[in-house]
């Protein structure tokens, strides 16, 4: 109710009476008026006035199902889309959905994250109010060995979403964070279900810093696109770009089951190329050069001894030599 009460004043250009909505709506102008209470509550500026009735002024900058599906057309990832205020982590959630049936291409889009985690269970700080944290659920028929390229493909389509929304120049650190002026703005963790020839389900979490306005001491190489673009930006506009580019560069990626015609528009986004890299391995830690990213999505390195060399996403780090990029 309180949904169809927030697309009809979405339609009105001006004051509409409580009167007609409840006529409208087919329901009693009390339940308009606690509807209306409700989505104020959630942020929605509604001007009322006892002559004139109601009118929305101005949406708060929520991710809530309505809102990032507003004017969205049909996509996979636009069919079964699940907010939540608070999740412990929308990757558990996602994995729990998935257990019990949930479609391919769901979407799992949280508010908060009371435990976000990113690599080795490391944990990623996630407020309210800020951030872009969310999971999708996957189900391609491909060998599980394969899973972790789709940590390349959805860190592509994100970094050219927010570059779009935002002008901010933003660039992969590969493989699975997005990084603006040498700080990393977005963290990408894929995990999955599987046997040993086939994939139950793959749950892709990205976790997007957007308008936070400050780190704590021990992330110091954490910001936001607040942070960095001095502005706010409206958190659904990058989801929706996101889930658009990522349907169109999955069904790429999923027809040669290989990130062969992606790879061109990744390298050109990718920051760790062409560079000296520090690579953390098993904690021993040595310098070699980024030349490239094979089809599989693993880096082609230079070592230390003029050998090429090819290192896999699951079983190295990557730094600057003297920064985090
Ligand atoms: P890595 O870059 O080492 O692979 P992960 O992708 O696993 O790291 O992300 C986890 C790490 O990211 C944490 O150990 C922490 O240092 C950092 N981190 C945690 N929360 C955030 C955040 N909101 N933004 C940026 N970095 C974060």
């Amino acid at each position: 109710m309180k949904d169809q009460v927030l697309k009809f004043l979405k339609e009105q250009d001006d004051y509409i009476s409580g009167e007609e909505i409840s006529q409208k709506l087919g329901v009693t102008r009390t339940a308009i008026w606690k509807n209306i209470k409700k989505l104020q509550l959630e942020g929605y500026v509604i001007e009322s006035s006892t002559k004139k009735g109601y009118k929305l002024v101005d949406v708060p900058n929520v991710i809530t199902k309505e809102e990032v599906l507003e004017g969205m057309g049909t996509g996979i990832f636009f069919e079964n889309v699940e907010y939540y205020d608070e999740v412990d982590s929308t990757n558990l959630m996602a994995k729990k959905l998935a257990r019990s049936g949930a479609k391919e291409g769901t979407v799992v889009v949280a508010d908060r994250q009371t435990a976000g985690r990113g690599r080795l269970g490391r944990s990623w700080t996630s407020p309210s109010g800020v951030g872009i944290w969310m999971s999708l659920i996957l189900k391609p028929n491909i060998m599980p060995q394969k899973a972790s390229q789709i940590t390349l493909v959805a860190g592509l389509s994100m970094c050219e979403a927010i570059a779009e929304v935002t002008g901010l120049d933003t660039k992969i650190k590969w493989p699975n964070d997005i990084v603006v002026n040498g700080k990393k703005i977005c963290g990408i963790l894929t995990e999955m279900s599987a046997e040993m020839d086939r994939i139950n389900y793959i749950v892709v979490g990205i976790g997007v810093n957007v308008n936070n306005k400050f780190f704590p001491e021990e992330l110091p190489y954490a910001s936001s696109l607040a942070i960095e673009g001095n502005k706010e930006y409206t958190r659904k506009e990058i989801i929706q770009r996101f889930l658009a580019y990522f349907e169109e560069d999955y069904a790429v990626y999923k027809k040669d089951e290989s990130l062969r015609h992606l790879l061109e528009r990744y390298s050109q986004n990718c920051i760790t190329l062409n560079n000296k890299v520090k690579i953390i391995e098993q904690g021993k830690e040595r310098i070699a050069f980024a030349k490239g990213i094979t089809e599989d999505g693993a880096l082609k390195l230079i070592n230390e001894n003029n050998e090429e060399e090819i290192v896999f996403a699951g079983e190295v780090s990557v730094r600057g030599i003297y920064d985090y990029v």
